[in-house]
């Protein structure tokens, strides 16, 4: 791994050297094709290396976006309009989930299949009637312009939370002239370049999310690996209070084994699936709370306790690191924390051996 990380940065390095920033405000330009042509050249190198980087994180985090299904029914519409216009992109599965993630921010839940970007309303009235592809096409072209405008360490780790590529998404939101003014991206920033430019989005009747990176990572999770990776953390923002096997009962202070482990983290804190199955439990007793079972075949089933909300039904099909609740308080439980137990053959296991 740590070689490949080399080759990348030496990569990147040998493909910076010679690209000048042109027209900055080009990507203002979507009717102007002279200038989005000009761009498109000097892109496609570096493009290259920030898809090689983006196929890493991808593997090391092994997460997609959680976004809803009328959103997924778009993947292979632009997976086929990356493959279309090779001289933009390299088709990789990170890209695709970064894409979904930003068309379920701009086009909703339940976006429209004649134009699910609605890039008029977002980012351009004048535009006369566009497509899905047209749309796609367009904020592939933003945000690979995006990448090039942030010019703070280009190749710095582009992990899907990390204030580089969170940078860079916003950028697509307000075109280049944000990734110009602020190298980091932060929520002050944002907000700072949002009031700072409120007039002229407003007399253009352009609406920019000043939070639009926030919205897309939060559609995306993080995980780490620590076991076998049979299954991923089921709250990456969580910390663990309470481990697998003997302790001190919690409640009633006597002999105990806990069969799973405490993850501590604010109410409401998402709690995803930790591998693909089937829900075979989504309800409440009272002594889990709400909970919700899953059956991931092999013999593995996991189960969530204590949650404040739940996202899914009982015979859902879930996929890894989909979201299915909120971390809570319910049942037997002396604070916000997710149970997490993971059981093979109907025994519970050390569920830190299989993360
Ligand atoms: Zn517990």
């Amino acid at each position: 791994m740590k070689r490949r990380i080399l080759l990348l940065l030496l990569a990147g390095i040998t493909a910076m050297a010679p690209i000048t920033v042109h027209a900055s405000d080009a990507f203002e330009g979507w009717n102007d094709t002279t200038k989005m042509d000009a761009w498109d050249v000097l892109a496609v190198t570096e493009w290259a290396n920030v898809q090689d980087r983006l196929i890493l994180d991808q593997n090391t985090a092994g997460a997609e976006a959680n976004v809803t299904d009328a959103v997924r029914a778009f993947e292979d519409e632009i997976r086929e309009a990356m493959e279309a216009d090779s001289s933009i992109l390299v088709v990789n599965d990170a890209q695709v989930e970064l894409m979904l993630a930003m068309l379920q921010v701009l086009g909703g839940t339940n976006p429209s299949a004649s134009d699910p970007y609605q890039i008029r309303v977002w980012f351009d009235p004048d535009l006369e009637e566009t497509t899905c592809r047209q749309s796609i096409n367009y904020v592939l072209r933003r945000l690979t312009r995006a990448f090039k405008q942030h010019t703070n360490d280009p190749y710095a780790s582009y992990s899907k939370n990390d204030a580089a590529l969170q940078s860079v998404v916003q950028g697509v939101m307000y075109g280049s002239a944000y990734t110009r003014t602020y190298a980091e991206y932060s929520l002050d920033n944002s907000v700072e370049y949002y009031e700072a430019n409120q007039e002229t989005f407003e007399r253009k009747e352009i609406a920019p999310m000043k939070d639009f990176a926030e919205r897309v990572a939060e559609l995306f999770t993080t995980s780490s690996i620590s076991g076998n990776g049979r299954f991923t953390y089921p709250c990456p923002e969580a910390t663990i209070t309470s481990r697998f096997g003997s302790r001190t009962d919690p409640i009633n202070g006597g002999a105990d084994t806990h069969k799973g482990i405490d993850l501590a983290a604010n109410t409401g804190t998402p709690v995803y699936a930790a591998d693909a199955g089937t829900v075979t439990t989504a309800g409440y007793s009272t002594s889990a709370g709400n909970w919700i079972v899953i059956n991931h075949g092999d013999g593995f089933v996991t189960k969530y306790m204590h949650l404040s909300s739940i996202n899914v039904n009982e015979g859902d099909e879930v996929r890894k690191v989909q979201k299915i609740g909120g971390v809570g308080s319910t049942g037997n439980s002396t604070g916000p924390h997710l149970h997490f137990q993971v059981e093979l053959n109907g025994t519970p296991v050390n569920p830190e051996n299989y993360l």
